[in-house]
């Protein structure tokens, strides 16, 4: 929608059109990464979303990207801004709300950055806003976080999004933060935005069990990895890209299809 005029919009809106909202944040990703990757990410999730949408008759449309979300796990690293969860939730529910008076009717959220604050901020925006029932807003939510999150599956604001079962990556070292898929995904889309050389000098660095909780609740960065990733980046040219993204992009269009009015 930002490279769109207005009229662009309108004829999206009388043509019921479904709405794809991309939502990251701008965080730092290990020093070979650019920060606005959980957001590039969900873009590419969206363009992939909306073609297999199309192939089956739907018109689709990108709202502007919302990458202003809460970092929690990197919280405190330079390059990871401090946005309040509040801040989060109200500027989703602005976008939301103002994609309801449009005249939209539905909305689906794809997020590609798992902090819980982040989480806890889109998931109360869009119960709000769907409550106010003046749009289908519906986030979709991984199905195995659900009871984490004390949500029950049958929430009309969220569409459940099944598990991947597919394997991508080669390395030993699983990609918690700025790993190698992280990286990969980057360098297939964007290449200009990874430094390969630095990527293939980073030695992996792993999260332990003990530390999990430290990641998570955010705040320790610095002490689980000085340079801020937490993975293998020098992996990434083994990581099968073009089928994660199908991968996602097929598992959230699945869960999107159930929730369309
Ligand atoms: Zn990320």
């Amino acid at each position: 929608m930002a490279n769109m005029k207005w009229t662009e919009i309108q004829s999206f809106v009388d043509k019921k059109a479904l709405v794809l909202l991309p939502l990251g944040v701008i965080e730092e990703h290990g020093p070979q990464l650019c920060l606005g990757t959980d957001i590039y990410t969900a873009h590419i999730y969206c363009l992939t979303i909306k073609e297999k949408l199309e192939k089956m008759g739907y018109i689709v449309v990108i709202a502007p990207p919302f990458y202003w979300g809460v970092c929690q796990s990197t919280g405190g690293f330079t390059g990871s801004f401090r946005v309040r969860k509040e801040t989060a939730k109200a500027l989703i529910s602005d976008i939301l709300l103002s994609l309801a008076e449009f005249g939209f009717k539905n909305v689906f959220g794809v997020n590609a950055h798992g902090d819980i604050e982040h989480n806890v901020a889109i998931i109360e925006a869009f119960r709000e806003v769907s409550e106010q029932k003046q749009i289908n807003a519906c986030y979709a939510f991984d199905e195995w976080r659900f009871p984490h999150f004390g949500l029950k599956l049958d929430e009309p604001w969220l569409c459940p999004v099944k598990p991947q079962i597919i394997n991508v990556s080669k390395a030993e070292v699983p990609d918690v933060h700025g790993g190698d898929i992280e990286t990969a995904m980057i360098h297939e889309f964007y290449p200009n935005l990874v430094d390969v050389e630095k990527a293939k000098s980073l030695p992996p660095v792993a999260l332990d069990e003990s530390s999990v909780e430290a990641w998570l609740f955010g705040g320790h960065i610095k002490e689980l990895s000085s340079q801020g990733y937490l993975g293998s980046p020098a992996d990434f040219d083994n990581v099968e890209v073009q089928k994660n993204v199908d991968d996602y992009a097929s598992r959230i269009t699945e869960a999107i299809l159930g929730r369309i009015v």
